[in-house]
């Protein structure tokens, strides 16, 4: 590959913490790669840790044409300030047109203030990214006006283009172990000093299946107005080997945990079936669902915008059709 198309092309921040849950990296690349198809350019992977020589290898074999490493002791934590001063120094070596992260917290604090630092624009949360045929600029679609609107947002003068995405937007490319790359390893420089020290670290407790993974989601919004019957979800994503999703005002009500929200603030599920009940439809919930192959919506108003987007409505009352529909699938098992 020429140097310009490698260096200069689509930059994707590797985030490897938790490396077999979080793929938003690798969705990432799979998506980087199509848009610097689109501009003539390669996909870069950049990387910082102490060993990230496993991690740059999996990048490959997912895509990545090159990945840009650094290896230190000083990089070994995940900590804002290191991670800025590289990675700005890089980016203003190598003139990356594009630059993206996973909209993760670490992405949602640390891209800021690299674009801060950079004298560029960012966009957050972006939900879908193209790129305009005419201009060559990279189109970063991103729920704005409290996620009542899609905003297209462009960045013509500076560069990078930035972008965080949410996790789940897009589908990662299979691991292909015989992939062809290049890794670089650039000079990284003085590293500003630490001044967070890391005391202990407590992995979070998570479910079996991942409810990105889970076949079937039946998710609940405030319409089933109790802790009682939203507690009958868990019966139901059981009956049909499935997990459960909630809204947020029904994380809100404390009836489901916060990591079972779904949405532009939670995770992105694109299960085979999934069934929604008592949510009205907004496009903060939406954008979480909408890769679903088949939605099926419960809800009492016909009006509800959640049918302009379900195959399948039904119109009734919760408290009436999930009994039934529970008496109905206990027969069947
Ligand atoms: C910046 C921002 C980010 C946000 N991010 C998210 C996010 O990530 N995820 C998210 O979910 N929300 C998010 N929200 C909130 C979002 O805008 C909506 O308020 C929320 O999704 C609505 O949840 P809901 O459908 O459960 O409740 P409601 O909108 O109140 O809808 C309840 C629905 O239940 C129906 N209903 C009522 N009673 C019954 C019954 N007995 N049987 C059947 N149906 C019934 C009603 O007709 C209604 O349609 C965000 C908001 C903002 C401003």
């Amino acid at each position: 590959m020429e140097k310009n198309k490698a260096f200069d092309g689509v930059w994707v921040f590797g985030d490897y913490r938790d490396y077999f849950q979080n793929r938003v990296t690798l969705q990432l690349i799979a998506k980087g790669k199509e848009l610097a198809k689109e501009l003539d350019k390669g996909l870069t992977t950049v990387v910082l840790g102490d060993q990230v020589y496993h991690y740059a290898m999996e990048y490959v074999a997912h895509g990545a044409d090159v990945v840009v490493a650094g290896e230190d002791p000083g990089l070994k934590e995940y900590q804002v300030e290191t991670y800025t001063a590289v990675l700005a120094r890089w980016i203003q070596a190598f003139q990356p047109q594009v630059l993206l992260s996973g909209a993760t917290s670490f992405g949602r604090e640390f891209f800021p203030r690299l674009a801060k630092r950079l004298h560029t624009g960012l966009s957050a949360d972006c939900v879908a990214l193209d790129v305009d045929n005419k201009t060559g600029l990279l189109v970063q679609t991103t729920p704005s006006f409290g996620g009542e609107l899609l905003a297209e947002v462009v960045t013509p003068n500076h560069r990078p283009q930035m972008a965080t995405v949410h996790p789940g937007v897009f589908r990662e490319l299979p691991h292909d172990s015989r992939a062809l790359g290049c890794i670089i390893y650039p000079e990284i420089g003085p590293l500003p000093e630490i001044r967070l020290k890391r005391i202990r670290t407590r992995p979070q407790l998570t479910h079996d299946i991942r409810l990105e993974d889970a076949p079937v989601v039946v998710a609940g919004g405030r319409g089933l107005g109790s802790k009682e019957l939203f507690g009958l979800l868990s019966e139901l994503a059981a009956l049909l080997r499935g997990d459960v999703g909630a809204t947020r005002p029904a994380v809100r009500a404390g009836w489901a945990e916060e990591d079972r929200l779904l949405g532009q603030t939670g995770k992105n599920v694109r299960p085979k079936l999934l069934i929604s009940i008592g949510t009205s439809g907004a496009l903060q919930y939406t954008t979480g669902i909408q890769g679903a192959e088949t939605i099926i919506a419960i809800n009492r108003d016909p009006n509800a915008p959640i049918f302009k987007l379900a195959d399948l409505g039904l119109v009734g009352d919760a408290a009436t059709v999930l009994p039934l529909l529970l008496e109905a699938l206990r027969k069947r098992v």
